[in-house]
């Protein structure tokens, strides 16, 4: 029975076709909106069928339905192709379900290549190894540290994002060993490969900054790159009554090169709406030349309206030590003839943010090679392993010069599963990564700059971002959109 007719058969009242039907009673809603319309019509006249003009509600009511309908099973069937689309054809599945794929780290660029594979291959042989049993959606840390989130809008349960056909080695990786196509983890078991996913992500360098930890446990400093620290932020700068922000951004690679700013624009702004902006300085160190170098056009847009609020920026400072007991940050300056200088700065409120580093088994293992930081060393469009072709990186730990970012995983791990599809059907690997990633720049309470970009800085999509606009719906996206997109379609390889 159609819908159509099915509706008709329990209206009990009518116009034209509709008129026939008998009500029996067992479809309340229909009846009553039915009803509805009829009084409708008797009490305006609007009834097309009453010979008046406009459409009535009933009728209204209707193509409501049809239209939420086709909606609806529109996007279950687009739902549904789009995910036979991300199956291989069932012939490859089969001849290659033996083979054996390991991801080092559990994160969200190790999971969504996980995810993606068995969505691929719901027969793949996926070991995960991820020591553990917390997630944390990182990116939420920010809006800890603002108070936007609670700490626990920002945790999963690890168990709860690792499919059920995922095998998880709950330990840590303490070697690669490439050349015996196996990993050792810190417990002594051996895990054997024949494709191998290295997600370690990067971490916070402690030996970067000079009394990196006694500035930390102190009672005027913090870091969002944290979370204790994020929640930790958040109370400080709660609890500010005025004095000195110093906040601080670090040389080498950065894990989310906005993050930075974005806490200590809105900390102004925070500041700003208590009514105390006049009583604080709000001071922003950078190692970099620039707010946002690497695309050129947000970085244009966003300096004047943040020199404009008064937040002074100042760039070549890299941040080296803390003296802690004098609530003094202690940079080194680069000056345009080269040579460097100390600048100390007295804090208030130190906003801390230090170099950082892959984790040990990258950094010191056979995996990296000179000049790229501890890196995995990757071919930067294939992001395959520069030495070991049955090896792919993937997220901040790779070396290919892309924005450290959750957002550029969501652009590398399709290329990730088709190339080592590809390679295990003996096929070339010919996906290719083209170095886009996106930021959602937080630059004041309830207000975003959205935009993605690629290799070369350039903004990409920009009909759809309007990126050098600081909007609100942009802030929504970014405070309840993209954790869902994380969440929901990244951990589930649906990217
Ligand atoms: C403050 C902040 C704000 C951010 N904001 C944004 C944002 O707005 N938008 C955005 O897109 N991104 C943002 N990011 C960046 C984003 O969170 C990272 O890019 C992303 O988490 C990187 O994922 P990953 O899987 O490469 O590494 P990670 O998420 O760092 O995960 C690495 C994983 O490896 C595991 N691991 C480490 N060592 C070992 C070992 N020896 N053996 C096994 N496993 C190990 C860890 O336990 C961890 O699970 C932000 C990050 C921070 C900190």
């Amino acid at each position: 029975m159609s819908e159509e007719k099915h509706f008709n058969s329990n209206s009990g009242h009518g116009e034209g076709g509709e008129s026939g039907g008998q009500s029996n009673g067992q479809h309340a809603d229909h009846v009553s909106a039915a009803q509805e319309g009829t009084q409708d019509t008797a009490a305006d006249g609007s009834d097309e069928a009453a010979g008046g003009k406009g459409i009535s509600r009933r009728k209204a009511l209707k193509y409501l339905g049809i239209g939420a309908g086709t909606l609806v099973v529109g996007s279950a069937l687009g739902g549904y192709g789009y995910k036979r689309s991300l199956r291989i054809p069932a012939h490859e599945a089969a001849k290659i379900k033996n083979v054996r794929f390991v991801v080092a780290g559990g994160s969200v660029g190790g999971l969504t290549v996980a995810a993606r594979l068995l969505r691929a291959m719901p027969e793949a042989n996926v070991t995960v190894i991820e020591p553990n049993a917390e997630h944390h959606y990182q990116p939420g840390y920010t809006l800890v540290g603002a108070g936007v989130y609670t700490p626990e809008e920002a945790k999963w349960d690890q168990k709860d994002l690792m499919h059920s056909s995922m095998k998880w080695v709950h330990d840590a990786v303490a070697h690669f060993e490439p050349d015996r196509n196996r990993v050792i983890t810190a417990r002594g078991n051996v895990v054997e490969y024949d494709y191998l996913v290295v997600g370690l992500g990067v971490q916070m360098n402690p030996n970067s900054v000079e009394n990196f930890h006694e500035a930390l446990e102190s009672n005027h400093v913090a870091t969002i790159y944290d979370l204790d620290q994020s929640i930790k932020y958040n109370k400080l700068m709660q609890d500010f009554r005025g004095g000195q922000l110093v906040s601080t951004y670090p040389r080498g690679y950065v894990k989310c090169g906005g993050a930075p700013q974005k806490i200590t624009w809105l900390s102004e702004d925070y500041w700003r709406s208590a009514g105390i902006r006049d009583k604080v300085e709000v001071d922003f160190y950078t190692q970099r030349h620039t707010l946002f170098p690497p695309v050129p056009d947000v970085d244009n847009a966003v300096k004047p309206l943040i020199e404009a609020r008064g937040i002074r920026n100042h760039y070549h400072h890299t941040i080296k030590a803390v003296d802690v007991k004098g609530r003094v940050a202690i940079f080194e300056e680069e000056r345009p003839d080269g040579s460097t200088r100390e600048v100390r700065k007295q804090y208030d409120l130190l906003h801390l943010v230090p170099g950082f580093r892959t984790p040990e088994p990258v950094r010191q293992g056979p995996l990296t090679r000179e000049g790229i930081g501890g890196q995995l060393s990757v071919d930067r469009e294939t992001l395959q392993h520069t030495h070991y072709p049955n090896i792919f990186g993937i997220g901040d730990g790779a070396a290919t010069g892309a924005a450290k970012t959750a957002a550029t995983i969501r652009k590398q791990a399709p290329v990730v599963v088709a190339n080592m599809i590809d390679m295990a059907l003996d096929r070339e690997p010919v996906a290719k990564y083209d170095g886009a990633s996106g930021c959602p720049l937080l630059t004041r309470y309830g207000r975003c700059m959205m935009f993605e970009f690629d290799y070369e800085g350039n903004l990409v999509n920009e009909w759809i971002y309007n990126s050098t606009r600081e909007t609100r719906m942009w802030w929504h996206f970014k405070v309840h959109g993209l954790k869902r997109l994380y969440r929901h379609a990244m951990l589930n390889g649906f990217v």
